[in-house]
């Protein structure tokens, strides 16, 4: 009824005669074309379904807007052509077109600080990995601390009598172990298969015996399904201020090699000289 009155009462567009006015169609035409190429590209990505269906319904109101606009250089439009259609169905689309973008950079934002976090995280015990400990070690270059080299005694035995399930029951359980030791100074990561390594972040030799003692014994308190019991053999090693991460490991290496070959389930702790002995 509204459109019936204005089709009546309002006036025909007027077309102008200057040479922007006869480019105009041109221009129209360009975004008609420049928003189908955009709609099928969009339909190319790979996209929640929800997401493509916001973002094509607003590009196709946005298309039928352009469309009118181009059918006015063509053929003469009343003007609540332009008001109603024209004008009304492109800030529809173009809103549609915006909350879509809107929705799809917050989704992939969100994606990225997950994939953030697991590209540091250990999947099977959920501490932190291999890269997460390279990486807090080098950033820890100027400090001086401790690093336990952790690493499960026997482990293949508990694989081969148990199972690989309950092999990673294990890992799991020694784990969350170690997860209970971490405060603003202490951190314990996975940094391969049965093996461990533990920052402390202090220079006081008592408070790393002490812990390196409390990792000891509560591994042997620990039971896992199946009275899984185990111990651990820790190489640990006082890190000077400005020694390179590799030299570090490698000292701590060698001690948790000597941990093993004098016995496993006790702690060694690393002279200066990095040589494995003979
Ligand atoms: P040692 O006391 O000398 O350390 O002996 P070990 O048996 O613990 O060491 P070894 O290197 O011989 O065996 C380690 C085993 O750990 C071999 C490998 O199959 C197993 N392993 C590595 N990663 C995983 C894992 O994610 N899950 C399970 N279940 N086993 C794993
Ligand atoms: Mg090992
Ligand atoms: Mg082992």
């Amino acid at each position: 009824m509204v459109m019936l009155l204005h089709l009546m009462c309002f006036p025909m567009k007027q077309r102008g005669e200057g040479w922007i006015d006869h480019a105009g169609w041109v221009f129209d035409g360009l975004q008609l074309l420049a928003l189908n190429v955009i709609l099928w590209s969009f339909n190319r990505l790979l996209m929640k379904p929800r997401l493509r269906l916001l973002i094509n319904t607003g590009l196709i109101i946005w298309i039928v807007s352009a469309a009118f606009d181009v059918m006015d250089e063509i053929v003469r439009q009343p003007l609540w052509v332009g008001y109603y259609i024209e004008d009304v169905t492109q800030l529809v689309g173009m809103l549609s077109v915006t909350l879509g973008v809107f929705y799809i950079v917050r989704y992939l934002n969100d994606k990225y600080a997950n994939a953030s976090i697991d590209s540091f995280r250990d999947e099977l015990t959920s501490l932190p990995n291999r890269r997460y400990f390279m990486t807090t070690l080098r950033e820890l270059t100027d400090d001086a601390l401790f690093v336990f080299l952790i690493d499960i005694d026997f482990f293949k035995k508990i694989n081969d009598s148990f199972g690989h399930d309950r092999g990673d029951d294990v890992l799991r359980g020694f784990g969350k172990m170690l997860s209970s030791f971490y405060d603003d100074n202490i951190l314990a990561c996975r940094i391969g298969g049965e093996e461990f390594a533990v920052i402390v972040n202090t220079t006081d030799i008592i408070a790393a015996q002490q812990i390196a003692g409390q990792l000891l014994s509560c591994t042997r308190t620990l039971v896992i399904a199946d009275n899984i019991r185990f111990t651990v053999s820790i190489g640990a090693c006082l890190k000077k201020e400005q020694e390179s991460v590799k030299e570090v490991l490698k000292r701590a290496d060698v001690a948790l090699y000597q941990a093993k070959s004098g016995g496993r389930n006790r702690v060694q702790w690393a002279g200066t000289n990095s040589k494995k002995p003979a």
